[in-house]
């Protein structure tokens, strides 16, 4: 692609789309009353994903995205846990058995289990299976295929929480490790020796959690294209099932502790795209296929199979095998989605903790939004040019009982024409597709379907 059309392109500030509407368009107009009632209406055709969220560290890295807190004791965890037990039992009560299926006590199996944050894995041994065993106990064991997947920071994993995930089932570890650069990780408060990384894989793979992701980013403060390159090779010596390359969004008005990173220390657009490149092109030199937007995997990863197939999905957590038709949220700002909408819980941990102890009402919702059939074809047009880089309208329409004309308006057809002009897209009759060259910029294609898309918003990180 020239470069001007690269760099109209990259500037944009556009939704990553884990969730179409994105998250800022939830209003509290949903309630505990609509979860409840989307809980109702979940039959045993249905497959759940658990997502349970620990909003826990032991120190605030810089960069950090995520919705945590920093403690240093073990109390306030074991209180977390015991209102996580709670909210797990109260959304479990309101399932509706089936009582054609004794499995699972007739409630809808369980596919997928993911623990984030936070630093899961900075819950005690104990209380982490005493969790697992309460989420069997009320939604039954998982399948027998289903993945466990738990997040880690290698610089807090105890030989004794490794073994925990082991005895758990736990099948994926995902691991932070951004960079392995001293300076770097020094800027970002966040100093992980390469050893403590390598001691964390170890363990967990004596302690049989098979799956290996690593999670790096580009983009950090005083990052070249040389430590981000030395970065992978180190990553690929600890023989990775899976990596993630990201890239650093930097937005202090959203979280303040950003504002700690150095603004000067931060590459340019331009340097940031060679980063991604340079990074890429390690990985698929080793082997790795690239998925989507940022992920790589090794070619027998079940990821990897997942998009040769078309069958990768988007969620929350990113690129996903996931397929269950309802995700379960648990603990503050955790989000979940049944067919009739998505519900997003109270995201401070005071205020999620006083709904589920000492006679709170017991549901910490906060807000949601409840799906249309426009939301819902629109989500699925995005998801599949999110995840294929392609999409037919017209049978995606079909799909949905609408009419082509709800989509392709004139405003998009006009839109699309200016996208194919500058080598972003080429269009076959009604079907869509991302240039190769232009794929990491496949945001700014979906962003055509986003009907809530406002430019002005200012909430957005960059395309690339
Ligand atoms: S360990 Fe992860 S979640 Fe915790 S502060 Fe660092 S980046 Fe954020």
């Amino acid at each position: 692609m020239r470069p001007d059309l690269v760099a109209k392109y990259r500037n944009q500030r556009v939704p990553r789309y884990t969730s179409y509407p994105p998250s800022p368009q939830f209003s509290a107009a949903v309630t505990a009353a609509d979860y409840r009632q989307w809980l109702g209406q979940l039959t045993a055709a249905d497959t759940l994903s658990l997502y349970l969220h620990i909003p826990f560290c032991r120190s605030m890295c810089w960069y950090c995205g995520c919705h945590t807190s920093v403690v240093e004791h073990e109390a306030p965890i074991r209180r977390y846990q015991a209102a996580l037990e709670a909210e797990i039992d109260a959304v479990a009560g309101a399932l509706v058995p089936d009582p054609a299926m004794s499995k699972g006590g007739g409630l809808p199996p369980v596919t997928h289990i993911h623990f984030g944050g936070g630093t899961p894995t900075l819950l005690p041994p104990d209380a982490f299976l005493s969790l697992m065993e309460r989420l069997a106990r009320r939604f039954g064991r998982p399948a027998a295929t289903a993945e466990i997947a738990v997040e880690i920071d290698p610089r807090t994993l105890t030989a004794a929480m490794a073994a925990a995930l082991g005895q758990g089932g736990v099948t994926r570890a995902s691991l932070g490790v951004q960079s392995f650069d001293d300076r770097v990780q020094r800027a970002i408060n966040r100093v992980q020796p390469y050893a403590a990384t390598a001691e964390a894989v170890a363990r967990l793979r004596q302690a049989g959690v098979g799956g290996i992701n690593l999670d790096l980013i580009y983009g950090l403060p005083h990052q070249t294209v040389d430590s981000c390159v030395q970065s992978v090779v180190q990553a690929l010596e600890l023989a990775p099932d899976r990596l993630s390359i990201f890239g650093y969004a930097h937005m202090p008005s959203l979280k303040a502790h950003q504002g700690r990173i150095e603004t000067a220390a931060l590459p340019g657009a331009t340097q940031r795209t060679e980063q991604a490149a340079a990074m890429a092109a390690v990985l698929e030199a080793a082997g790795y296929v690239a998925i989507g937007l940022d992920h790589y995997a090794r070619a027998d990863d079940v990821m990897a199979l997942a998009y040769a197939a078309g069958r990768l999905k988007r969620n929350f957590q990113g690129y996903t095998v996931d397929t269950a038709t309802a995700l379960l949220g648990f603990g503050a700002s955790a989000i979940g989605r049944t067919r009739g909408g998505y519900i997003q819980n109270l995201v401070a941990v005071p205020a999620y903790l006083k709904a589920w102890e000492n006679g709170g009402d017991g549901w910490a919702v906060a807000k949601g939004l409840a799906l249309s059939d426009d939301d819902r074809l629109r989500a699925d047009i995005i998801e599949q040019l999110m995840c294929r880089f392609a999409v037919d309208l017209e049978e995606t329409c079909r799909r949905h009982g609408r009419p082509l004309k709800d989509i392709l308006t004139p405003a998009t057809e006009r839109a699309l024409a200016t996208l194919a002009t500058d080598d972003m897209i080429a269009c076959d009759k009604t079907r869509v597709e991302v240039r190769e060259e232009a794929r990491h910029l496949v945001r700014s294609v979906a962003v055509l379907f986003d009907a809530y898309f406002d430019p002005e918003s200012g909430r957005h990180s960059y395309a690339v």
